[in-house]
């Protein structure tokens, strides 16, 4: 099965990898991949104690009652351009990234 690839002018080519997924179980809410994303595709939110999702902001530092953690979703899957920034400043490794069938 092929792939989308971009033939870059240097003469290398680039396959974009869109966000997939983000593995809620292992995500800490740190936000630093919703910082690196300039595409408005990451949405913080927070998971309640009956797994309810609550929007949050990024810079909401105080350990509001709310909530019972913050994890990373994806909000516009459509917006992703597949740089993968995300997955590399990820420290807990939550993200999947697909290439996009040339179909
Ligand atoms: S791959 Fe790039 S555009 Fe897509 S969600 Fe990650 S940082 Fe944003
Ligand atoms: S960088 Fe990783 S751990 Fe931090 S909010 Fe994003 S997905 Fe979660």
């Amino acid at each position: 099965m092929s792939v989308v690839t971009i033939n870059l002018p240097d003469g290398r080519s680039w396959t974009p990898k869109f966000v997939n997924a983000i593995n809620e179980e292992k995500c800490i809410g740190c936000g630093r991949c919703f910082k690196v994303c300039g595409r408005d595709v990451l949405q913080l939110k927070g998971v309640n104690e009956d797994g309810e999702y609550i929007a949050v902001s990024p810079d909401d530092d105080d350990d509001d009652d709310e909530y019972e953690k913050k994890v990373m979703t994806i909000a516009n899957p459509m917006n992703c351009v597949g740089c993968e920034a995300c997955a590399k400043i990820c420290p807990k490794k939550c993200y999947t990234h697909m290439p996009m069938d040339a179909a």
